[in-house]
């Protein structure tokens, strides 16, 4: 894949870059390296610090930053300037809790025979973070918050259609005042992936993106005992049972579907509604997806842009048609917008079977697929049946199916009456072939730490 910013809008290809020869691949690996030996010496206060200013630079940047994003990978223009606050709201997160998250945690030292024991987090090192174009901003911040408060450095390898946004972040650190070279951007091919991560001075690796490319990830890392936290893809359920309050739930349905044109790992994609309000809920949703507004991301009334990439596009189409030849129904929707640039319409499924290619698989795109059931046993056992298992979401009032659902759904995150959301407060990830490992709130930044046990005689 090019290393190019392509406008989805239009189709035009805006800028295109070469990659990194090796001789300065080399060279930045080197720089990380060196600067962590002196980064990891900063005092968490000092971290925090610059964390701080990042955050400030953002509010700064935010107009210009947002237009980038939406350049580059179709979001729209309002989604893109919420992604940048998110994303210095988390930096603020970890600048407040970080320190105190660092202090060293007591043991008990006399049970052990010693005068002292506790544990104390140390960084590990240069992580790679290979990251996707869909959150372009809010992804890497994911990693970077974290793993810069921690004491580590970051090498980021974006996705190939978000150079800019990429290049940007490098900048941002920069202009925060980090000491040089802790946050770098690799312009780099995936091929090259392999060449990093099994370089010594690279001491582990984060992923968000697809399955496959999870695998590959980890299974270089397993080979060279690296360890890795894996973000994949995901199908979430979003369940609808009689006593949800069914206007809220289809309101929140449709973004929960077409956030970000359609394009998110936790995107609800799967919706099981109980056959006692089953046409009173697809009455519903059909009409409000029916209602949304699609056109140039740039502009103000725009509610779902552009696909990010002509493949993207071309797969969504695929997965619809091939449910419609095998029988699904189409309610809303199922074609390509006729006119330039990588638009599909707001779409919603009824009569899925597992026969059609979309019942095992992520449909990244705008499309929903409305299966009918009868209790909430049979619409977990469905959701649980596919591969994936990042968020899920339920719509009730009954305690009692409530503590079934957050029993029994296979997922990292269970969400009631409202929909699966991000927030540096609260731990994310998934389970199966969603991944492992979890990002944001301690637990994020500790997956890149090393608990050290101290025992004093
Ligand atoms: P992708 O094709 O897997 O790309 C993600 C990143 O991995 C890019 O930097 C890409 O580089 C790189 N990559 C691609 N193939 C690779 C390989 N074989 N080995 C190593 N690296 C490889 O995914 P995407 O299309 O950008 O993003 C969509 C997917 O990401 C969806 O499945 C979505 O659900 C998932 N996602 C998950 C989360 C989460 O938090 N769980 C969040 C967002 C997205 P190039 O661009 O150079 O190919």
């Amino acid at each position: 894949m090019a290393i190019a910013t392509i406008n989805p809008a239009t189709g035009e290809t805006l800028k295109t870059y070469e990659p990194l020869t090796d001789e300065a691949l080399e060279q930045r690996i080197a720089r990380a390296a060196a600067a962590w030996e002196a980064y990891r010496r900063t005092s968490p206060d000092q971290r925090a610090g610059w964390l701080r200013a990042a955050a400030d630079v953002l509010d700064t940047d935010r107009d210009a930053v947002a237009e980038l994003m939406t350049t580059e990978m179709g979001k729209t223009l309002a989604a893109a300037k919420a992604e940048v606050g998110k994303c210095a709201k988390a930096l603020r997160w970890y600048a407040e809790h970080g320190p105190a998250l660092l202090e060293p945690q007591p043991c008990d030292a006399e049970a052990v025979g010693a005068t002292d024991a506790y544990v104390v987090h140390q960084p590990i090192g240069v992580v790679l973070a290979v990251m996707p174009w869909n959150f372009p901003l809010w992804q890497a911040m994911r990693f970077a918050a974290p793993a810069l408060m921690a004491g580590n450095v970051g090498l980021l390898k974006h996705a190939s259609n978000v150079p800019q946004t990429a290049l940007y972040l490098e900048e941002l650190f920069r202009k925060a005042g980090f000491p040089d070279d802790v946050f770098q951007t690799l312009l780099i091919g995936s091929s090259t992936i392999e060449r990093v991560l099994r370089d010594d001075r690279v001491a582990a690796a984060t992923l968000t993106g697809s399955a496959p490319a999870g695998q590959s990830v980890a299974s270089i890392a397993g080979d060279a005992l690296k360890k890795t936290v894996l973000e994949l893809g995901g199908s979430d359920p979003f369940i609808v049972m009689p006593s949800a309050d069914l206007e809220k739930a289809a309101e929140v349905a449709v973004t929960a579907r077409n956030q970000n044109n359609g394009q998110s790992c936790i995107a609800a994609k799967r919706f099981f509604v109980h056959r006692d309000v089953a046409e009173e809920f697809t009455r519903l949703f059909a009409e409000k997806i029916g209602a949304l507004t699609v056109g140039d991301p740039m502009d103000a009334d725009t509610q779902i842009g552009p696909l990010a990439t002509e493949s993207g596009r071309d797969d969504v189409a695929g997965y619809v048609d091939d449910a419609v030849r095998k029988g699904a129904t189409v309610l809303v929707g199922g074609s390509r917008v006729d006119r330039p640039g990588w638009f599909y319409e707001p779409t919603l499924l009824t009569g899925i079977t597992p026969e059609m290619d979309l019942y095992a698989e992520e449909v990244f795109g705008p499309v929903a697929a409305l299966f009918t059931v009868d209790s909430l046993g049979e619409a977990i056992e469905i959701a649980n049946s596919h591969p994936y298992g990042l968020g899920a979401n339920l719509w009730s009032e009954d305690e009692g199916e409530r503590a079934q659902f957050v029993r029994d759904v296979a997922s990292g995150m269970a969400f009631i009456n409202g929909m699966v959301t991000s927030y540096p407060e609260l731990p994310f990830g998934g389970v199966k072939q969603s991944g492992y490992g979890r990002e944001l709130t301690e637990l994020g930044m500790r997956e890149f730490m090393n608990a050290k046990t101290v025992w004093v005689g």
